[in-house]
Order: C-alpha cells, then sequence, then structure tokens
C-alpha cells in the first residue's frame, strides 16, 4: 500500500472555520510513546524512519501534520492529536482542535496544533486547552523542550494559544497551500 496517499475520494481539508467541533485531519507519522521519529518524506512519497530520538524521551501524544496545509517552515502544519491508544505510521485522526503551542527552531517558525480524538467519547468535553488536565500542557512543552537536546539543536517553545488561534493558523496555512498549489502544478 502506498502510504503516502491521501484518501482519494474526497478533499481532506474541510472548512473548518464552518465547522463548530473545530476538528481536522491528522495524519499520524510517530505515534504516541515512540522514540522512533517516522516522518512522511514528500519526495519519496513514502513514510521513513527520519532518526530515533537521541533523548530518553519519547513523543507525548501521536503526532504529524495536518494535510493540505504549509506551515511557514515550508513543510505541513505539524499537530499532536491525544488519543486513548496509540495509532500507527500512516493513520488518519480526526482530531478536534483545541490549541496551538508556539514554537520555532532552526527552520524559523515550527507552530505544533494540539487536537483531542474527536471520535472517542471519553474526550467529549475537551474543547479547549483549559479542559485538558494541565498536565498535559506542560508534559508537551517539556518533551518539545528538551528532545532535540543530546542533537544540539536549538529549539524555542513559546507560550500556548486557544483553539481560535489554531484555526485562524490552520486556515493561513491552507491558504498558502492553496496558493503554493496554485503557483506550482507540479506538487499535485
Ligand atoms: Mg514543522
Amino acid at each position: 500500500m502506498d502510504q503516502a496517499s491521501h484518501p482519494p475520494t474526497q478533499p481532506l481539508a474541510d472548512h473548518i472555520a464552518d465547522d463548530k467541533e473545530m476538528s481536522v485531519w491528522i495524519y499520524v507519522e510517530t505515534p504516541q510513546g515512540s522514540r522512533n521519529k517516522y516522518e512522511y518524506d514528500s519526495g519519496l512519497g513514502r513514510l521513513k524512519l527520519d532518526r530515533t530520538l537521541h533523548s530518553a524521551v519519547h513523543y507525548p501524544a501521536d503526532y504529524g501534520f495536518i494535510p493540505e496545509t504549509h506551515a511557514p517552515d515550508g513543510d505541513h502544519l505539524d499537530a499532536l492529536v491525544i488519543v486513548q491508544q496509540a495509532t500507527f505510521p500512516g493513520c488518519y485522526v480526526r482530531g478536534r482542535v483545541i490549541g496551538f503551542l508556539e514554537m520555532s527552531d532552526e527552520k524559523g517558525e515550527d507552530q505544533k496544533v494540539l487536537a483531542v480524538a474527536a471520535e472517542d467519547p471519553r474526550f467529549d468535553g475537551i474543547r479547549n486547552l483549559g479542559d485538558l488536565a494541565q498536565h498535559w500542557l506542560r508534559e508537551i512543552e517539556v518533551f518539545f523542550s528538551t528532545y532535540k537536546m543530546l542533537e544540539d539543536k536549538s529549539v524555542e517553545v513559546g507560550q500556548w494559544q486557544d483553539r481560535h488561534e489554531a484555526v485562524t493558523l490552520i486556515n493561513r496555512c491552507r491558504l498558502a497551500y492553496l496558493s503554493d498549489l496554485h503557483r506550482m502544478p507540479q506538487l499535485q
């Protein structure tokens, strides 16, 4: 199976501004608990093992990106989705967006959208960052502050922003994707 192929029958990127649930598809590259960082390589059109984390830490939630977005760092917009049970690389998870974490690294802005699994009733009450046990936010902040330390790469972790800011960011990155697609049709 071509892991890279997006569901072909309909566009993934719903207009979430019209979606009261504020949910989006998230493509999982690296599952919660993993020390292997799997990454979708758009050149290869495949998932690959990018690296094993140098530090003794693991991903605190399923991690990947929101398809059909272009983030300021030139990649897809990164996203974490909190799940009851880790999924697998290449799995699409419907995530209800609750905020994002400001971040930057050597490539520039590198925001991380945070969502919870929209189809899991355990997360029914989670609509905002404040609905989540705050330890989740601390754990994610510390993970991103430290996971590249032994690679001698600098990462700046900023503030959490609420879900409305996250939706604005997602829509901005969708527009960037669409305009880039228009300019560079070969990317289709
Ligand atoms: Mg990124």
